[in-house]
């Protein structure tokens, strides 16, 4: 079989030098399509109304297997490569501190290394290779979802860096963003205050009416805010305008879409009390994740049968300067081990704390349990059979969305999980050509599962993919 890692180890470290930010992965989106057009696969760019969405297949007939990768960068996460010390890289504010130029690099590797396999056994099947943007904060695969873009797969599996190896089991939250934004009446804070009415009174009193909320939500509901605009800097104004956005989760879309109503209620009431008007704008949103026992089965034993990386001393030490500035770190947040009972997370949080690097495989159970976080995957789970995995890539206890993230996405360790995340993916792809009767349970399991529902997109129609709030209101104004 073909070793791809020279080519995958460049196409990584160029997607991590690019460091583009959700929507504007042109370059990165381009450096992945055109390797794989290269190598003889049908490129579709600019799909579902996204510029740096594409897909990629080759082949032909059942079954069709797809491969999700992902190659957007975290703004203010901006740090040179290979040092243990913060270090904001010149030229640029963003950085890959996901580790997702490894993410859509190693999907890709699976994509060739599967289409080998097809070429080799003369078997009949077709691989495919999703290109999906914006996974930080804009929900890419949601869009694609809406669009029927995964409607054609056998089956989606995909995987993420972190500090551990582990099938990912369990169900991720579901969420959605909206954007409040108050409109009141400015005025001579000294001279004329009851002619003014404030907007950051009503942003101030929706945040203390949505915390009186949270006493009257389910343990496993979440509601984050930040502050956005605040109406200006002058304390001696009754600010006009002020804007607070909402982070709203919940276990799945349905109970996301009636905490929602709730929360406008807030809005709407804090705007009545202050006299302001308020806009609810819908920004975006993801559905839960429906996990697979089947396919997640099917993960372990390949994530069992590749052979796991083995680390230089040069390495080691590397991993060692970085991981003694995450010391004080709980591990336990690591997406290998997020999902797991507590006496088990324990076990490997005391392990994570120990290790350089992860050289075993956490056990793998099937767990019906809620994960803190949430990811557009969800949105491909309840289209098409969907799994999948962590691969250790950075030291274990260093925090997703870190500059030590970003430190460690070109190193050896980084590269050589990378690899080894294509490996299995091709794998798995591998024994669901051989074997039809795994996907067919697959299949039963999620049709029991989702009780043969057709998938809802939690994004309302109307609601066009976007960078930000202004490019949202643009996208309004045009439809
Ligand atoms: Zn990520």
């Amino acid at each position: 079989m073909r070793d791809y890692s020279r080519e995958l180890n460049d196409l990584s470290c160029r997607i991590w030098d690019y460091a583009e930010l959700k929507f504007d992965e042109a370059r990165s989106a381009e450096a992945i399509a055109s390797f794989l057009e290269s190598e003889g696969f049908l490129v579709t760019r600019g799909i579902a109304g996204m510029e740096t969405a594409f897909s990629a297949s080759w082949g032909e007939g059942d079954p069709v297997i797809g491969f999700l990768g992902e190659y957007d960068a975290l703004s203010g996460l901006s740090q040179e490569a290979g040092i243990a010390e913060p270090r904001p890289r010149a030229g640029t504010g963003n950085g890959h501190g996901c580790g997702h130029n490894l993410l859509g690099s190693a999907s890709a590797g699976a994509a060739l290394l599967l289409r080998d396999y097809l070429k080799e056994s003369g078997k009949p099947g077709t691989v495919m290779f999703f290109g999906c943007p914006g996974e930080e904060g804009g929900s890419g695969k949601t869009y694609m979802a809406r669009e029927g873009i995964f409607d054609q797969l056998s089956t989606a599996l995909t995987w993420h860096p972190g500090g551990g190896n582990a099938v990912l089991t369990g169900s991720f939250m579901a969420n959605c963003q909206v954007c409040y934004r108050f409109h009141g009446t400015s005025s001579h804070a000294a001279a004329a205050p009851h002619l003014g009415r404030s907007a950051l009174d009503a942003v101030e009193l929706m945040d203390v009416g949505v915390n009186y909320l949270r006493e009257h939500m389910e343990p496993t509901d979440r509601i984050h805010y930040a502050i956005l605009d605040t109406g200006g800097t002058s304390p001696n104004v009754v600010q006009n305008h002020a804007e607070v956005l909402y982070l709203i989760r919940s276990t799945d879309s349905e109970k996301v879409r009636a905490l929602y109503e709730r929360v406008n209620k807030v809005a709407k009431g804090a705007a009545m009390m202050t006299e302001t008007e308020v806009e609810i704008l819908f920004d975006k949103a993801a559905s839960s994740t429906l996990s697979n026992s089947v396919l997640e089965d099917l993960l372990f034993q390949c994530m069992k049968k590749i052979p796991l990386p083995e680390y230089t001393e040069e390495e080691l030490s590397f991993a060692k300067a970085v991981k003694d500035t995450c010391r004080d770190i709980d591990p336990s947040g690591d997406i290998s081990i997020s999902f797991l009972p507590n006496r088990e997370k324990k076990h490997y949080a005391r392990l994570y704390r120990e290790k350089l690097m992860a050289d075993f495989i956490v056990e793998h159970p099937h767990l019906d349990v809620y994960v803190a976080g949430s990811s557009d995957v969800g949105d491909v789970s309840f289209v098409v059979p969907t799994a999948q995995f962590s691969a250790a890539t950075v030291t274990p206890g260093t925090p997703a969305h870190s500059w030590q993230m970003t430190a460690q996405g070109k190193s050896g360790p980084a590269l050589k999980g990378m690899m080894y995340a294509a490996k299995v993916l091709a794998e798995a792809g591998k024994q669901l050509v051989d074997d039809p009767s795994v996907l067919k349970r697959a299949r039963e399991e999620f049709l029991e599962e989702t009780g043969g529902r057709k998938y809802v997109c939690p994004i309302p129609a109307h609601i066009r993919p976007h960078r930000n709030i202004r490019e949202l209101e643009t996208g309004l104004r045009n439809s």
